[in-house]
């Protein structure tokens, strides 16, 4: 359903190679999602095309602003229909990955996509603030991915705790990046991260990305994640 020439070169443009096994994998991943959408709401965006770009090569720039270690521990936080998470297993199917989102009938169509592509995928049914207070995956991911879930200091709040020190969130944002970083300042330092680097793209569309990355220096306090009404009312 998709143009494997259009994803394959706009994945070039990210320096990123994709074969025919994975172009394959994709163009299923996008049927997947069109024909899902058709029962529930995934996306506002059907149209093959722009699947390429606004989600799949969209996706992809995580992989292009931060070296992926071997089976690196990754968290996509908020996945909603697999974004940017289900890509980044296609390309790189050694990642464990942790899809999680707090919509049980989004993360079961992820699930079971990711099932049917043969991605090894741990899903997780939970809200990030509630899995950063849970030892089980507090201080646990190398790297924490995020699209469209929050403004920067509450993503802040929700990721920092998950990250191991040393791991970092990869924030996806746009063209107020600058803005939305001006305001996560105190966050960031609150919760044991610096700024790590900023990496721009523009995709085939011609839309801008900004990728804000943040390095977990130490510890975050115990206090943090704060409970989802706090952090809501009373962002960092
Ligand atoms: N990342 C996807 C979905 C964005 S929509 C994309 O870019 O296409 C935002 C998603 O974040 C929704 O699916 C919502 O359920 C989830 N979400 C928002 N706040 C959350 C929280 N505190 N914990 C877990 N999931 C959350």
């Amino acid at each position: 359903m998709i143009d494997k020439t259009q994803l394959q070169s706009e994945a070039a443009a990210l320096g990123l190679q994709l074969s025919d096994a994975q172009l394959d994998q994709f163009d299923r991943l996008a049927q997947a999602l069109v024909d899902r959408n058709r029962v529930m709401n995934l996306t506002a965006i059907t149209e093959p095309s722009e699947i390429v770009t606004r989600h799949f090569a969209d996706s992809l720039t995580v992989a292009a602003a931060v070296p992926l270690q071997e089976a690196a521990a990754v968290l996509d936080l908020g996945t909603g229909a697999g974004f940017p998470g289900l890509p980044l297993m296609i390309l790189r199917p050694d990642l464990q990955m942790t899809l999680l989102d707090s919509t049980a009938k989004k993360l079961a169509y992820v699930a079971e996509t990711a099932d049917a592509l043969g991605l090894r995928a741990q899903t997780l049914h939970q809200r990030a603030e509630i899995a950063g207070r849970d030892p089980a995956f507090r201080a646990q991911f190398d790297l924490v991915c995020s699209r469209a879930v929050a403004p920067l200091p509450v993503l802040c709040e929700y990721a920092l705790p998950l990250l191991r020190i040393g791991g970092r969130l990869v924030a996806m944002k746009s063209v107020r990046a600058a803005e939305e970083l001006a305001q996560a300042k105190d966050a960031i330092r609150l919760l044991g991260g610096a700024v790590a680097g900023v990496s721009s793209f523009t995709l085939a569309d011609g839309s801008s990305r900004v990728l804000i990355l943040i390095e977990k220096k130490s510890q975050t306090p115990a206090k943090y994640p704060r409970s989802g009404t706090q952090i809501a009312k009373k962002p960092l």
